[in-house]
């Protein structure tokens, strides 16, 4: 089956819920067992890796429903939900360190993925070193002996650096290290991690999983040999997510495909739009031809989304607020994925440590939305008139 097929049919189960269309919303903690035989043989079925309900926290057909269709659309074994993305990458990662580990980050990380590596694993004895994004197989330098996790995530959501994510799994595997990687850009259906060499796949699938900017979820996705690892951790931690935002993340799921489609055509051409703008230094969109990472984006992945980000030629900072504030149609927030356009400004200075960013042009990240875009493009281009008058 095609992927688009399989968002359509993935995780349904019609036959064992009274002919309706989409698994049902269990609600449940306690789960009543019918004797001492029926609870000693569903504990023994779980303990051999079989989904039975046996209690809340692990699991229900609602949270199997959505878990399997992130695994066979990601490419990858099995999948746990988290109760948001940062969950998900937290516990990924907590998943497969020791005190005394050493692992490898790249220095284009989401943010709060790298304060708990800074400071939570820290205080438990784990070592970080935060790797240039470009570094490819080059990474063999950094790995010691007690590496234990290559932390991968392509394009950065910031800057979008494109990594080389075989050249680097090839040398963490040969030292032993685990791959994981923050596959939220891409969502599962635009990048196959498992096909270039990941061991575990998270998704935030607050962004276009869910799709609608109303839910929090989280998924990490890993092959056969990891899954049992990632499941005895999230289950001591007592992760799970709650049934309802499980099922409109499901939900979201159904339509994953028509909706990133439009995120690309439409992120492409307002990317395209702002490349020949006066006021623009330079778009930062992997699906560009001149973007750095563009070849390794053409190799690899199937489309692209609708997150790129841009920088602004010096300008004060007065003429940047006249430039974001008064959009009529990009919100300005944080998190993407939805239907609806955004724009916000971020300063890759503030944390870098393996790579150089200043802030001289100004870096603008936006998601396009499924506006029309010649209204997104009137919308940016008053801001332009605003930012020259500021000037
Ligand atoms: C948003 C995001 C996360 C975190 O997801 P939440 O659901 O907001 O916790 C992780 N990684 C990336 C790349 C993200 O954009």
């Amino acid at each position: 089956m095609k992927d688009e097929t399989k968002l359509v049919v993935a995780g349904r189960d019609p036959e064992s819920n009274f002919g309706i269309v989409n698994v049902p919303v269990y609600h449940a903690s306690t789960v009543l067992y019918s004797s001492l035989d029926d609870l000693q043989q569903r504990h023994k079925e779980r303990a051999e890796g079989k989904q039975v309900v046996t209690y809340g926290r692990m699991g229900t057909p609602t949270t199997w429903s959505l878990e399997e269709a992130v695994a066979e659309i990601e490419g990858g074994y099995r999948c746990q939900v988290f109760p948001s993305g940062l969950a998900a990458c937290a516990q990924a990662i907590q998943a497969f360190v020791k005190t005394g580990d050493h692992i490898l980050v790249t220095d284009s990380v989401y943010g709060p993925t790298r304060y708990f590596c800074d400071n939570v694993l820290s205080r438990f004895g784990v070592e970080t070193t935060y790797y240039d994004p470009l570094i490819g197989g080059g990474i063999s330098e950094l790995i010691r002996d007690n590496t234990s996790v290559v932390f991968v995530e392509s394009p950065g959501s910031q800057t979008f650096e494109m990594q080389d994510i075989p050249a680097i799994s090839d040398q963490a595997h040969k030292r032993g290290a685990v791959v994981l990687m923050d596959n939220t850009w891409a969502s599962p259906l635009y990048y196959k991690p498992f096909e270039h060499g990941v061991d575990v796949s998270i998704q935030a699938g607050t962004k276009y999983i869910v799709g609608h900017s109303d839910v929090m979820m989280g998924t990490v996705t890993t092959n056969k040999e990891h899954w049992e690892t990632l499941q005895t951790a999230a289950n001591l931690n007592g992760q799970t997510a709650g049934p309802d935002d499980v099922y409109l993340a499901q939900r979201g799921m159904r339509t994953l495909s028509v909706r990133l489609k439009q995120h690309m055509e439409n992120g492409i051409k307002v990317a395209e739009w702002l490349k020949g703008r006066s006021e623009v230094h330079s778009v930062l969109h992997p699906a560009l031809k001149d973007h750095p990472g563009h070849d390794l984006w053409k190799r690899d992945f199937l489309g692209a989304s609708g997150l790129f980000s841009f920088r602004l030629n010096a300008l004060s900072r007065d003429a940047l607020a006249a430039f974001m504030d008064d959009l009529e149609l990009f919100g300005m927030g944080y998190s993407w994925g939805g239907y609806e356009s955004l724009i916000i400004y971020a300063d890759p200075s503030n944390y870098r440590t393996a790579t150089k960013w200043d802030n001289t042009n100004p870096l603008i990240r936006l998601h396009i939305g499924l506006e029309d875009t010649d209204d997104l493009i009137a919308d940016l281009t008053a801001g332009f008139d605003r930012l020259k008058a500021a000037q």
